[in-house]
């Protein structure tokens, strides 16, 4: 037998929202290599993420013992040496630190089940996800659970609801197989899609037209028709000029509006003030190209709009979803073949996760918490008491109550908001404050260090579940290895912690739990267990033999009458506007190597090889104006901190803007960020931020 590994196994890649089928290579009880399989959505291509970022799972750092942190600990803070945990936290068993966290737990709520809230993870499974959104719903009576999507794609999916009726994409991004022309718009899919990217580009090679439209000039502008490299945050201006000409030169789709919408002459006299000309000096875009790029998209025969952070993360960022949505639909480019509406999901999970319902607005398949009826079909198969009637708070709003001391304690599965919330300081600053923090996490995040109780749980390759991507595919994970030490995956300490507060549940198996969930969960009618087993599912699925629904909503939308909304939008300013004292523009987001608050992928051996550094990117005329050399550590100042990075020199970025990944502690770009929140889909401005840049 000339194999080089003693088992494989089939999962998913535990990054990005693109869900590459891979197979994990064991030997000696630990991931030897991976290799991209023939999953639908990466058809055996993998990423440097996928391919070399496995190993961070067999790292030396991984928790393996519940930890309980000791009474003479130091004051809570960043001051924990994660090779030495002994200073602030001594080893428990299992019995001991379960006891204690249901002990507290149950004593907080005694005095006030609003004391504690949740934060679940899109890093999690769909299973996990379910059960830790009932455990605080079932538990504390209230809906105060949530995740990062509020960081990430909030605002899509309430425009998404709001005016398609549906949180979900219209369309796999493989459509793009079948379009004419595609839009991509505040995203960087070479970076943070990669295999979703590679199809973008054979969609070029063979003739489609792509337009991207970024403050950034990401790398798909080399692949572009039409590069719009506006002014940031001047999204909904552009957007409303470019659908002002298409009503100006009656270039929409009378039929299929008449047929498929409402509110269309609302929102065609709303854009009449838009022209190009009033609009170009706001968003920096020439009238001549807003008019080209509006006739090849509403010409085309089918057209698709791919958004990401860009898009979403502003305080305006569901007016920018509205804009998309009104874009494809006085198109006619919904529901069919090549056509339609994409918010590329960031995690792995997250699609799930918020399927799952942990979102505190709604409950599994986006059901609303305020309907009685809907409560009454979820508690009858919980066997449970009702609960609130009362959307609950969302992550920024759990750490603001947090630090006012009106939520005491939290229960925390892999998030890590110590590096993730906007304005960090504030919210490090919260964390510290809470009476009982319990943890659940494979490493000592920043978030961790806060802790009072850290439960060691899994990483994806230890787990059984299914997990759904940016295409709505559902796809099982299985474990390749076991979990190290005493860790366990991370349901059954949900389970377990949810028995010991006194709920009634038993589940011996996640198959049970899946089970459950398809009770309340239509979008999961027809995907069983069993067909998971071989198969990845597109929901919907139309019959135990569909392999599910590309594209949906050619025949209505899951709104009255079948009929989906234009809703107009007007431009709304960033919350801060440069001044004197902070004269430039910062904006935040990813890079191809490392992976959100970087827990994983700084401890994967290549990935951190590749990039190791804290880095920001700037215009290199600018660094020469400012007599700055690439390489130098620079400040950077805004009105919540200041950090010091290494700055590199990047054509691509605006002169007046700077660049910053967020994986890195030693430099963190949320101490940075703008904590206000758009007040539709509730999602801070990660993406505009006034900032000072000086040289050291
Ligand atoms: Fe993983 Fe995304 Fe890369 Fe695929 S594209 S290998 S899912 S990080």
């Amino acid at each position: 037998d000339s194999k080089d590994y003693d088992s494989e196994t089939e999962s998913v890649c535990p990054f990005c929202g693109v869900g590459c089928k891979v197979s994990l290579k064991v030997k000696d009880g630990k991931v030897k290599y991976v290799e991209g399989i023939n999953g639908p959505a990466n058809e055996g291509r993998l990423c440097v993420k996928g391919r070399f970022g496995f190993d961070y799972i067999h790292h030396p750092h991984r928790l393996t013992k519940p930890l309980i942190r000791r009474e003479d600990a130091p004051a809570k803070g960043l001051n924990v040496d994660p090779s030495n945990l002994s200073t602030h936290f001594r080893e428990a068993t299992w019995e001991e630190a379960m006891d204690l966290a249901s002990s507290r737990l149950k004593a907080l709520r005694d005095q006030d089940p609003h004391n504690v809230a949740g934060f679940g993870s899109a890093k999690c499974t769909n299973e996990e996800a379910y059960l830790f959104q009932k455990f605080i719903r079932q538990g504390f009576g209230h809906n105060n659970v949530d995740h990062c999507t509020r960081l990430c794609h909030a605002s899509s999916v309430a425009a998404l609801i709001e005016n398609v009726g549906s949180g979900a994409v219209t369309a796999t991004f493989n459509e793009i197989e079948n379009a004419d022309v595609a839009i991509i718009i505040g995203a960087n899919p070479i970076e943070n899609h990669p295999v979703a990217a590679t199809y973008f580009k054979q969609f070029t090679k063979r003739g489609g037209k792509l337009i991207v439209m970024d403050p950034r000039g990401v790398g798909m502008r080399k692949f572009a028709d039409e590069m719009l490299q506006f002014r940031p945050g001047a999204d909904v201006s552009m957007l409303n000029a470019i659908m002002n000409v298409i009503v100006e030169e009656e270039l929409y789709d009378s039929q299929y509006i008449h047929r498929w919408t409402e509110n269309w002459e609302a929102e065609k006299e709303h854009l009449r003030a838009f022209t190009p000309e009033a609009m170009a000096p706001i968003c920096g875009i020439d009238p001549d190209q807003l008019r080209r790029v509006a006739r090849i998209f509403a010409q085309a025969k089918a057209g698709l709009i791919f958004w990401g952070m860009g898009v979403s993360q502003h305080i305006h960022g569901t007016d920018n979803s509205r804009c998309l949505i009104s874009l494809a639909l006085m198109t006619g480019n919904v529901g069919k073949p090549g056509a339609g509406l994409h918010p590329l999901r960031g995690q792995n999970n997250v699609q799930g996760a918020s399927d799952a319902g942990l979102i505190p607005m709604f409950l599994p398949d986006y059901k609303t918490v305020t309907d009685d009826n809907i409560r009454a079909q979820f508690t009858s198969v919980w066997g449970s008491e009702d609960f609130s009637n009362e959307k609950g708070l969302t992550v920024t709003e759990i750490i603001d109550q947090a630090y006012a001391g009106n939520i005491k304690g939290m229960y925390i599965q892999g998030e890590n908001p110590a590096m993730s919330d906007p304005d960090v300081g504030h919210a490090r600053d919260a964390l510290a404050k809470l009476e009982l923090m319990i943890v659940q996490d494979i490493f000592l995040t920043e978030t961790a260090n806060y802790a009072d109780i850290i439960l060691p749980a899994s990483a994806l390759y230890e787990k059984n579940g299914t997990v759904s991507n940016t295409n709505r595919q559902v796809q099982r994970v299985r474990p390749a290895v076991a979990p190290p030490g005493e860790a366990r995956e991370d349901w059954k300490i949900t389970v377990e912690l949810a028995q010991r507060i006194g709920l009634n549940w038993s589940y011996s198996d996640v198959s049970e739990v899946f089970a459950e969930m398809k009770l309340t969960m239509e979008s999961l009618d027809n995907i069983t267990w069993e067909r998971l087993e071989t198969e990845t599912i597109t929901y919907p699925s139309l019959s135990e033999t569909d392999p599910g629904q590309a594209i949906v909503f050619g025949d209505g939308f899951p709104r009255a009458d079948g009929r989906a909304k234009f809703t107009p939008a007007s431009v709304i300013q960033p919350d801060e506007a440069p001044d004197e004292e902070y004269p430039m523009i910062a904006t935040t987001g990813r890079q191809l190597e490392h992976w959100h608050t970087g827990s994983m992928t700084r401890r994967a051996t290549v990935l951190d090889a590749v990039e190791p550094e804290a880095n920001c990117s700037m215009n290199p005329r600018q660094l020469k104006l400012m007599g700055i050399e690439p390489g130098e550590t620079i400040r950077l100042t805004t009105r919540r901190g200041s950090i010091e990075i290494m700055v590199r020199a990047d054509r691509a970025i605006a002169e007046d803007m700077v660049f910053i990944p967020f994986a890195y502690v030693e430099a963190a770009a949320n101490i940075l960020t703008n904590s206000a929140i758009d007040p539709y889909g509730k999602i801070p401005e990660f993406k505009f931020s006034a900032i000072r840049v000086e040289k050291i």
